[in-house]
């Protein structure tokens, strides 16, 4: 029943995907349809760098150059977020990146006292995301907008071999805890929203 005073379960789900499958742009989807919270490591690491921290300065050079920053700093901002807000049902864009970071975020949601309630994995070929991701750059540059210092062919292409090496391993490793859900994410940015508004509701009820 879909009466008022019933309580609607809060869901996490993790994004996973290579750069340029649609994480951030999904991310924010949800938070407009869904009231769901997104934490995004890369927005948190541009933040830190933009706002001159000293942990901002110490990565500004490695995000840039498409590699993956250390275990211990995002995990370290995920950790400050989970336990410094009362929010619930977060969307995960970006993080986890790696095994060590999966099991950090496993430990860190149990503490919490919360539970992961899918995996959502964006598919998408490899040819689309160097498209996207050009395409997001010369669509930014020709509004006047900052280009992100990785979003160009010689950074995407180590993102992409980070990706493969440190992060594709996760579709493993979520697939055995039977919480991943895979999405064909090389239709239009509504199709896809819809999908993914569908199945958060699905967990939710
Ligand atoms: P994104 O905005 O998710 O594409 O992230 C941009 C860059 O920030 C990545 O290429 C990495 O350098 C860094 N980064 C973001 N999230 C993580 C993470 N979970 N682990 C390691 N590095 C990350």
């Amino acid at each position: 029943m879909d009466g008022a005073n019933t309580p609607v379960k809060t869901v996490n789900v993790i994004l996973l995907g290579p750069p340029g499958a649609g994480k951030g742009t999904q991310a924010e989807k949800l938070v407009e349809s869904q009231g769901m919270v997104q934490l995004s490591t890369g927005d948190m690491l541009r933040e830190a760098k933009a706002s001159g921290t000293e942990m901002g300065n110490r990565v500004a050079d490695v995000m840039a150059r498409g590699e993956l920053v250390t275990d211990e700093i995002v995990i370290g901002l995920i950790e400050e977020k989970l336990t410094s807000t009362d929010a619930k049902g977060f969307i995960f864009d970006g993080f986890p990146r790696t095994l060590a970071q999966a099991d950090a975020l496993g430990e860190l949601l149990e503490k919490t006292g919360q539970s992961l309630d899918a995996v959502i994995e964006l598919e998408v070929d490899d040819a689309i995301l160097v498209d996207r991701i050009v395409g997001r750059a010369e669509q930014a540059r020709a509004a006047g907008k900052p280009v992100r210092a990785d979003d160009n062919a010689e950074s995407l292409k180590l993102r992409l071999m980070e990706y493969y090496k440190k992060t594709a391993p996760l579709l493993g490793y979520y697939h055995a805890k039977g919480a991943l859900q895979s999405v064909n994410a090389m239709g239009s940015i509504e199709e896809i929203a819809a999908q993914l508004a569908d199945i958060t509701k699905s967990l939710a009820a």
